[in-house]
């Protein structure tokens, strides 16, 4: 019988907590060893440490081709796939955007327009060159910059949740910080239930979702966020068409799906999209909801989760059918 005790770890790693449980005979070794791989997927997919797969693609931009480790090169090749089925609103040369706002700092000034309309067009996915025998990737020009905050954590679940079945677990949970993977049942055969934060109450829930073998991926705009000197909040998330925070009528996206890489993506790109046509783009992805809370604080669920969605007292929602 599996123990009732999960074992249990925390760790700080890509710029958030994360915390990971598991049942089963070997579930200690098995949440040392997710710690371990959480590490190294930081230490060749982050763009602050220097010597990083990224680091170096970012540092050669416009100048030379850089070889990198196959994964590296396979995650950039289903982001690109990614950017182009999102159309472009989901795009991993977003960084020189990204540090011209400053995200995640808070001294925080808005820039220029003339400069913002500037770094706004070192921003095209279609510049990230990847040449499949050589395994090397360029960036056509100079000072452009690729961030894979938005689709690495993603990627991150899919390989713990490799990890959890290579040790033989059956029922597991990890949290990265907004992006939750489960694997299986509880041990005791019921669903995971998995809490919604609500983008803009502290400590309170839009709801809560039962799920078996999901990833539940949000992004909100509650996350990350800077103050200017005026008292204006601008979230982390940046339109690629037009260099600004995003601005959809969105305040909280939730994907549900069986792949948390492409459930990260699809955060950010509903994020960017809105209502209307990020639910026209989720249904090209099979197995895969959403959860949706606009500024008027309107939820909506799509069909698929009927019955697993439990919304909090006094939140109304709409299922869209
Ligand atoms: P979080 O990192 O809080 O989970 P997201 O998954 O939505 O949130 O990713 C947001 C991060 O992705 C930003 O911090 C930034 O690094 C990057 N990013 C911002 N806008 C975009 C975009 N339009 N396309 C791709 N990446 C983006
Ligand atoms: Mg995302």
């Amino acid at each position: 019988m599996i123990s009732p005790q999960p074992a249990h770890k925390e760790q700080t790693s890509m710029g958030t907590i994360m915390s990971h449980k598991a049942f089963g005979m070997y579930a200690e070794d098995c949440l040392d060893a997710v710690c371990r791989e959480v590490a190294r997927l930081e230490s060749i997919l982050s763009r602050y440490i220097p010597e990083s797969d990224v680091s170096r693609i970012n540092q050669n931009a416009g100048r030379n081709f850089v070889e990198v480790n196959p994964e590296t090169f396979n995650i950039l090749a289903r982001s690109l796939e990614l950017s182009a089925i999102c159309d472009g609103n989901f795009d991993i040369t977003i960084a020189p955007l990204v540090n011209l706002w400053n995200i995640g700092k808070n001294s925080f000034t808005q820039p220029p327009i003339r400069e913002m309309k500037q770094v706004l067009e070192l921003v095209n996915y279609r510049d990230l060159i990847l040449d499949a025998s050589s395994k090397k990737v360029g960036l056509s020009r100079p000072r452009q910059a690729i961030d894979l905050g938005g689709i690495g954590k993603g990627y991150t679940g899919d390989c713990i949740l490799e990890i959890f079945r290579d040790f033989g677990v059956t029922s597991a949970y990890s949290n990265l910080g907004g992006n939750v993977v489960t694997l299986g049942a509880k041990p005791d055969g019921t669903p995971w239930n998995i809490g919604i934060q609500h983008p803009r109450l502290v400590d309170s829930l839009i709801g809560s979702l039962a799920v078996i073998d999901r990833s539940i991926v949000t992004s909100g705009s509650y996350q990350r966020f800077s103050n200017d000197s005026l008292g204006n909040q601008f979230h982390h998330i940046i339109d690629p068409a037009t260099g600004y925070p995003v601005e959809s009528g969105l305040v909280s996206v939730t994907i549900v799906s069986d792949n948390a890489m492409t459930a990260d993506v699809l955060s950010t790109a509903l994020f960017v999209m809105g209502v209307n046509r990020g639910m026209e783009l989720l249904m090209s992805f099979p197995k895969t909801e959403a959860i949706l809370m606009d500024s008027e604080e309107k939820v909506f669920v799509s069909k698929g989760l009927k019955g697993h969605f439990q919304p909090n007292e006094g939140i109304e929602y709409t299922i869209l059918e």
